[in-house]
């Protein structure tokens, strides 16, 4: 399992939860949470991608 976390950094720029909805989701006004506290081991390669692809570099992994 991975521990999934979004600082408030956060620009709303949608491409995490459009890319991996399993993993993200959206608030009304368009920043990204975590769907789940912990992702399920299949979903931590996309975990991963969104973290290092995050325009300001607002999520972070932990394993
Ligand atoms: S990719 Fe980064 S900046 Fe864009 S919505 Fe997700 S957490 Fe926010």
């Amino acid at each position: 399992m991975m521990r999934v976390t979004i600082h408030d950094t956060c620009i709303a720029c949608r491409r995490c939860y459009v890319y991996y909805p399993e993993v993200f989701i959206r608030d009304r006004n368009g920043y990204a949470h975590p769907k789940r506290e912990e992702v399920a081991d299949e979903w931590a390669e996309m975990a991963l991608d969104a973290a290092e692809t995050c325009p300001v570099g607002a999520i972070d992994c932990e394993e």
